[in-house]
């Protein structure tokens, strides 16, 4: 039966107890996230029992999309729990409440939070003749032989198209006309330890001349769609050095681009494999 703030005791730590979290339900089988970090001997005895410990990130490429999910939003929801400790009102403790669903102050009871998702937009820019792509890798983006989409945090008091428009001046000094919103994505690990909604676009470039922020990126610049074809193809397979094999690419090009696990690698995909340019013909 789910519960709001029922213990579990966890045997053999000095510390006896955790809050676990309601994630949903299976037909007749509940799952609940426990956050176990700090719990010495209940990792060895999980361990001992011939299970292991793996970071969400290295899954990806490893288990299916539904357990996937699951394990997405306990990630998720754990690092919210364990990031809001004090009550950002008044600084009392906040307990969980609603099998973990929010928290609620102990002094104040109207002093709620609920679990945060922080919108991000993903963008791949066309170039005005449609031949090109805009691809460039964040001085953050440690793969170094990674080109991607550029990204921003959506603002507050902005629209999705706004943010795409801004982010694409700040990051390659280019403006950009027609923005079309192709899909999203949750991304539970994402920077600072939050929860990410990647919000997937496609814009027009408005002129072609690049005047990227160097501070911030390493490298921006045009790719032929040919040339993104191929980055696509190699970059599909299982030997992604990004997911831990040992795949080389082509003399043709000297890139990667993010494995199919990320929406990215979707946005490229989708664009590289069409004639023309469809998602502006309403525009
Ligand atoms: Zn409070």
């Amino acid at each position: 039966m789910p519960a709001g703030t029922e213990q579990i005791h966890i045997a053999g730590d000095s510390a006896t107890s955790v809050h676990p979290s309601l994630l949903g339900h299976e037909g007749s089988t509940w799952k609940f996230a426990v956050d176990i970090s700090g719990y010495e001997s209940t990792i060895s005895q999980i361990q001992a029992a011939g299970y292991q410990f793996e970071e969400l990130r290295g899954l990806m490429s490893k288990v299916s999309g539904g357990d996937l999910a699951i394990g997405g939003q306990a990630v998720a929801l754990s690092q919210w729990h364990a990031n809001h400790t004090y009550c950002p009102r008044c600084g009392a403790m906040m307990k969980p409440i609603e099998a973990g669903a929010k928290r609620a102050c102990t002094k104040n009871e109207r002093h709620r939070e609920y679990p945060r998702t922080d919108a991000v937009a993903i963008m791949l820019v066309e170039s005005e003749d449609g031949q090109s792509a805009l691809l460039g890798r964040a001085k953050s983006i440690r793969s170094k032989g990674i080109l991607t989409c550029l990204s921003g945090f959506i603002e507050q008091g902005e629209s999705i198209e706004e943010a795409v428009r801004r982010e694409i001046m700040e990051e390659a000094g280019l403006p950009v006309t027609s923005v079309v919103i192709l899909g999203s994505q949750p991304w539970p690990i994402g920077r600072g330890g939050s929860c990410e909604l990647m919000i997937g676009c496609i814009a027009k470039a408005a002129a072609s001349e690049l005047h990227p922020d160097m501070d911030e990126m390493d490298d921006v610049r045009w790719i032929h769609k040919d040339v993104v074809k191929q980055a696509v193809h190699v970059s599909s397979q299982p030997d992604h050095p990004y997911l831990g094999g040992q795949g080389e690419l082509p003399a043709e090009i000297d890139f990667w681009i993010p494995p199919p696990f990320a929406i990215a690698h979707h946005l490229i995909k989708t664009w590289a494999g069409q004639t023309s340019s469809p998602w502006f013909a309403k525009l």
